[in-house]
């Protein structure tokens, strides 16, 4: 698959002292350094049915930050994102609009890659779909079938959690929590002939409809977690003390996507998957879940159609912290567009507050688990300090610290 452009990136201050990255792990609930010198990112993309909403946005833009960061700090960043370009939701959505998957899903590829690039989004190194990947993803389902850790119904591949030590210790969520989730996303507890209700599908045997290809497990198509595990494994360099360093995405991924896909991964490599698991919270509308059924999905294309500018949702989504839920409102742009143009307008005097120190205070904010508002309000505060009359900064430096560290182009 085709990645998005790649973004100009001004080169990092270097007076300025960057901190390690500190990343809150969903699993491990607790920060974690990420301060190895090549970092491997796996951020789970979209199923191209109803791209690129609010909750979208958030959670690539949040991802954004930290790839900045990254790099802004002079660590490798070898950054890949899949696409689910065959899956249940997509084949069920093009069924009851009455169009051909493939045409819906390339349609949606099209207009993701396009908010992506209009956003400033970092292009993923490796930006792969299923169905280019589906070698990959029988060879590592065959490896479970060797390793004796799946078992058939009809037609259908399932992983045997059981055979997997201690899984349901390791369980995110107590276990009658985690089989509703798991029903509630696509899983299937309560099949008959499951070894444990809360096995993973593996492969799915062909229906007749359905798209299919050949694998060790007979024809059909590959099912959801371990298009990831397969995807992550096959094209991120594998580190020495986990396979990859970061597995990101929204926080509905937490169970049972991240965990399965991490569980697969751990069962075939013998090595943690990831050194740390992050969710970006999730974005809502009138005090309710942004959702497809709802019908109350805001879209970043009509955003960018009605003349907002792309700084600007990146400002307004940067108002709250990435990691909690929360409620997305015209007043958020509105403070976005405030705050834009007040930079625009303070960064075109002659004479600035000083800029070092504010940078250095933003980089070290950005440090502690993305905290966003703080950066804006320390932005807010070197704005008056320039509006008070103090002088000694640098516009150009101020200028290219908010592009490189939070994508922000004025
Ligand atoms: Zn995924």
């Amino acid at each position: 698959m085709r990645s998005w452009p790649e973004v100009y990136l001004p080169p990092a201050p270097t007076n300025i002292k960057a901190p390690e990255l500190k990343l809150f792990d969903s699993y491990k609930k607790a920060l974690i350094s990420l301060d190895h010198k090549i970092v491997t990112s796996y951020v789970c993309g979209i199923t191209p049915y109803d791209a690129t909403h609010l909750g979208h946005a958030a959670t690539y833009l949040s991802f954004d930050l930290i790839h900045r960061y990254l790099i802004a700090r002079g660590q490798e960043l070898f950054f890949a994102e899949n696409i689910t370009d065959v899956d249940d939701p997509l084949l069920e959505r093009a069924k009851r609009d009455d169009v051909d998957w493939q045409k819906l899903a390339t349609s949606q590829i099209e207009l993701f890659v396009s908010d992506m690039t209009a956003l400033h989004v970092i292009p993923p190194r490796q930006y792969l779909g299923v169905i280019e990947s589906i070698n990959a993803i029988t060879g590592y389902i065959k490896d479970c079938q060797n390793k004796g850790l799946t078992y058939f119904i009809d037609n259908d591949l399932y992983l045997d959690l059981s055979s997997i030590s201690n899984f349901q210790g390791s369980l995110p969520v107590p276990l009658e929590q985690a089989l509703t989730i798991f029903k509630e996303r696509g899983g299937d507890p309560e099949r008959i002939g499951k070894r444990h209700p809360l096995d993973p599908m593996l492969w799915r045997g062909h229906r007749e409809g359905e798209p299919q290809w050949d694998s060790p497990a007979g024809p059909g198509r590959p099912g959801w977690h371990i298009e990831c595990t397969a995807i992550a494994l096959n094209s991120l360099p594998h580190g020495e003390r986990t396979s990859i360093t970061l597995q990101g995405g929204g926080s509905d991924l937490v169970f049972p996507h991240h965990y399965m896909t991490a569980l697969q991964a751990e069962a075939l490599t013998n090595l943690e998957f990831a050194a740390a698991y992050v969710h970006a919270g999730m974005i809502g509308l009138h005090g309710e879940k942004m959702s497809k059924s709802k019908g109350n999905l805001i879209f970043v294309s009509e955003l960018l159609a009605k003349g907002v500018r792309a700084s600007a949702i990146r400002v307004a989504l940067m108002l709250q912290h990435y990691q909690s839920d929360r409620m997305w409102n015209e007043e958020l742009l509105d403070t976005a567009n405030q705050i834009i143009d007040r930079l625009e307008l303070n960064l075109a005097r002659n004479e600035v507050a000083p800029t070092h120190s504010v940078i250095q205070n933003m980089v070290e904010a950005l440090s502690e688990n993305l905290n966003t508002p703080k950066v804006l309000q320390l932005l807010g505060e070197w704005c008056t300090s320039t509006e008070a009359g103090e002088i000694g900064g640098s516009t150009g430096e101020l200028s290219r610290a908010l592009d490189s560290y939070l994508g922000i182009v004025l």
